[in-house]
């Protein structure tokens, strides 16, 4: 059992880094808690407003490749306990431009792996059971699965297909081995297709809440038939805890919420919700629904076998998917100020990882443009 007491949290202004922030400071009255993030076009300072307990938190604006600032951050709030969120997320970026991909996914995560080592086993020669660090990753890692395969289990073969996907491999197998090589206290999990609030709106599901409300045509990519197993990011989040307190070192632990769904039901559960919620005046956010060309590469089926999580720490998804979806359709709605803020940001709203390849980051990518969903 670990005790997290002073926690660094990477990429805390991220989608799912903000939403545990929030669920860890709830849940745990004693925790104090550091937020370093380098607020890309993904990070959101105001994903951190409005926590529970503002006094246990402190927020930094820093880099994760900064070795002088994660080694100062360290020692200076006593840290005991690393989750580790920061990363470049978005495939179709990672298609477009991948070189930020290896540096914050790959050598970002190796200088956080040599700054704990260096702190908490050489200097601190602290013990496994009082220090730990949480690598978060995907079960894109496992590649692709056909319609009739078993789901991914935590010893699946790595099969990474994108550039995202094959950098968060890259760090998964850093992580592994600075526990093998060095005996870092390290526990990993592997999650399906998060959703909820917080979540940027690049992403295929606020995509397709905020088209519809615009009037935009909703494209999905290809056929549609591409399935996802859906997680609500706050049972993400309790999951988190759970495995950051009670996991067993090097181990990984695979989180899902045993909702698969192919993305055009997907979508057209969202747009039913929206009939519901704020009906247009005439016909269905659903006729909305259009095809574009699909992504390279395009992973069919991801499904996430949660059997482990379920029996040796006792965790299951807490609400189904459609009462996820309906919350989070209802967060969009009340949240508007929010979401507008972030629709002016770099890339938002533009096609990318198709055509000609460039870097999302310095510019504008060339070849197809058009609106699109994206996951
Ligand atoms: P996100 O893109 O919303 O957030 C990433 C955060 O990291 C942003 O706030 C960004 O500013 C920050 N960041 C990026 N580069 C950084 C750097 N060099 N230094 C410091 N901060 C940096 O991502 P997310 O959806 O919240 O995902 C969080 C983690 O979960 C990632 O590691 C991702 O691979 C993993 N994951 C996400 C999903 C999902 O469905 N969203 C599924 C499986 C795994």
């Amino acid at each position: 059992m670990h005790i997290p007491r002073n926690v660094l949290v990477t990429g805390a202004a991220g989608f799912i880094g903000s939403n545990f922030v929030h669920h860890l400071l709830a849940q745990d009255a004693a925790v104090q808690v550091v937020s370093l993030d380098a607020l890309t076009y993904a990070g959101n300072r105001q994903n951190l407003e409005g926590l529970p307990d503002a006094a246990r938190h402190v927020f930094v604006h820093g880099d994760i490749c900064d070795a002088a600032l994660v080694d100062r951050l360290l020692r200076e709030h006593r840290i005991d306990t690393v989750v580790h969120f920061a990363a470049e997320s978005h495939v179709d970026r990672s298609i477009s431009g991948p070189g930020e991909f290896v540096r914050t996914n790959v050598t970002g995560t190796f200088t956080l792996l040599q700054a704990c080592r260096q702190y908490w086993q050489v200097e601190a020669a602290l013990g496994a059971a009082s220090v730990r660090f949480h690598h978060i990753s995907t079960d894109e890692v496992f590649g692709t699965l056909g319609p009739d395969d078993p789901a991914f289990t935590e010893s699946t073969p790595y099969a990474p297909n994108s550039p995202y996907s094959a950098s968060k491999a890259a760090s998964d197998h850093l992580v592994r081995a600075w526990f093998h090589t060095y005996g870092l206290p390290v526990v990993l999990s592997n999650c399906s297709n998060n959703y909820g609030p917080y979540h940027f709106p690049e992403k295929l599901i606020p995509v397709i809440i905020l088209g519809a409300l615009a009037g935009r045509p909703l494209p999905i990519y290809g056929d549609g038939s591409n399935v996802r197993d859906w997680l609500y990011v706050e049972d993400h989040a309790e999951a988190l805890l759970l495995v950051l307190s009670r996991g067993a070192p090097g181990e990984s632990y695979n989180i899902g919420g045993e909702n698969e769904r192919s993305n055009l039901e997907l979508v057209r559960t969202l747009c039913a919700i929206l009939d519901a919620k704020r009906p247009k005046p005439s016909g269905s956010y659903a006729d909305q629904i259009t095809f574009v060309a699909d992504r390279p590469g395009h992973d069919a089926r991801y499904a996430i076998d949660p059997a482990r999580i379920a029996r040796e720490l006792g965790w299951r998804p807490s609400v189904t998917l459609d009462e996820g979806l309906e919350r989070t359709v209802q967060w969009y709605l009340d949240n508007e100020a929010w979401w507008r803020a972030l629709q002016s940001r770099q890339g938002v709203g533009t096609r990318l990882g198709v055509g000609a390849v460039s870097d999302p980051h310095r510019g504008t990518v060339s070849g197809a443009n058009r609106r699109s969903p994206e996951e």
